[in-house]
């Protein structure tokens, strides 16, 4: 009789459970929404159940405003406090923790950024769970895929956590539609955390080109560009025929070619534009980690042998420093 009765009970108990609710991080700079984060929003709204989003900084309110139009969006909560301006990991992870515990949420998901890769770790350890990095797809509501080994090998991996803190690559998730939603717009709690780290300055660097992150075309430089001065003179030129973004490989980022911030790879910035075009570059594992869900890859490489021209899809032996300005010159002429 008794086992009956507890054989009964137990279904009843998971109907109980927490119903799936997924918070997702929105990223703001100078009171801006970065759509960018908005990937962590469609990430989310593949798992099901309501999504509410989460900005803080000085001037949220307007950003909240903004955000509410997001489309899958039920609510946002903002928190107004210029504490959170620089999204500086140390006060942001208690912060969230906070509204988490306020909200019941069952997943946190936040963009695979420099914000979000040093902030959901933190997040994670101050509520005890497991972190889910670099997530590219979504399987069920414990089910996560994501590479491993610079994108060598893909993981399917299942989380029993109760509750799941994930990055997403925002190069998986579109970001989710900026117009058609009317979320509800709500004060989060503001646990106005101590904040060990301070914020000095920062050196951005400016480009009227294109984000690399986000372009839709990236012409890309390698080591094969022999010098700063011939990445200068050959790079902006195609990018500029093309409206693309430049990219280089670390090789080239390292022999002082190009920024650092240009770096493509394992290390650098993931890319997945409709054209990545690289000249130079011979296809290290490391750097296809960074660009290899291109839509379409073209390549120009003097060596009809390097690993590149096996994921590319179009491809060009010959010298690059007759090939870019031809093909330069011939999209110019268009
Ligand atoms: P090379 O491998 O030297 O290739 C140069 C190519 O240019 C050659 O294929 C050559 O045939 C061609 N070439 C030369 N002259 C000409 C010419 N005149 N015309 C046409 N072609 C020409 N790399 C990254 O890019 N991004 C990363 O994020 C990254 N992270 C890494 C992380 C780790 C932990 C490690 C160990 C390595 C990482 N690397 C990364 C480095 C990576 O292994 C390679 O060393 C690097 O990608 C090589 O860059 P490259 O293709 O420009 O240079």
């Amino acid at each position: 009789q008794l086992r009956q009765f507890q054989s009964v009970t137990v279904p009843q108990y998971s109907a109980l459970a927490r119903l799936l609710s997924s918070l997702a991080v929105l990223e703001q700079r100078d009171g801006k929404l970065n759509v960018s984060s908005l990937a962590a929003v469609t990430a989310a709204q593949k798992l099901g159940g309501s999504v509410t989003g989460i900005v803080a900084g000085s001037g949220t309110k307007a950003v909240a405003e903004e955000a509410a139009k997001v489309k899958g969006l039920e609510k946002v909560i903002f928190v107004e406090n210029g504490a959170y301006d620089r999204g500086l990991a140390e006060n942001y992870a208690p912060l969230l923790v906070e509204n988490i515990k306020k909200g019941g949420f069952t997943h946190i998901l936040a963009g695979h950024s420099a914000f979000g890769k040093n902030l959901m770790p933190r997040v994670a350890a101050l509520l005890d769970t497991q972190q889910l990095s670099d997530v590219i797809g979504i399987e069920g509501e414990d089910t996560f895929v994501r590479p491993i080994y610079a994108g060598n090998a893909i993981l399917t991996v299942k989380s029993g956590d109760s509750t799941k803190v994930i990055t997403v690559r925002g190069t998986a998730f579109a970001a989710g539609e900026t117009e058609g939603g009317s979320a509800a717009i709500e004060e989060g709690a503001d646990p106005n955390a101590e904040c060990p780290t301070e914020w000095v300055s920062e050196n951005l660097t400016k480009s009227d080109r294109p984000d690399l992150a986000t372009a839709s075309r990236v012409v890309s430089g390698g080591r094969g560009l022999k010098s700063k001065e011939e990445f200068d003179r050959l790079m902006p030129p195609l990018a500029d025929a093309l409206g693309a973004a430049i990219g280089a490989s670390r090789a080239a980022v390292d022999s002082g070619f190009a920024d650092n911030s240009l770096q493509v790879g394992q290390t650098g910035k993931n890319v997945a534009p409709q054209l990545y075009l690289c000249a130079g570059i011979s296809g290290a594992i490391q750097h296809l980690a960074g660009m290899k869900d291109s839509k379409v890859i073209a390549c120009i490489n003097k060596d009809g042998d390097a690993p590149i021209f096996q994921i590319a899809d179009v491809g060009l032996v010959g010298d690059l420093f007759e090939k870019v300005p031809e093909l330069t010159e011939k999209l110019n002429a268009q």
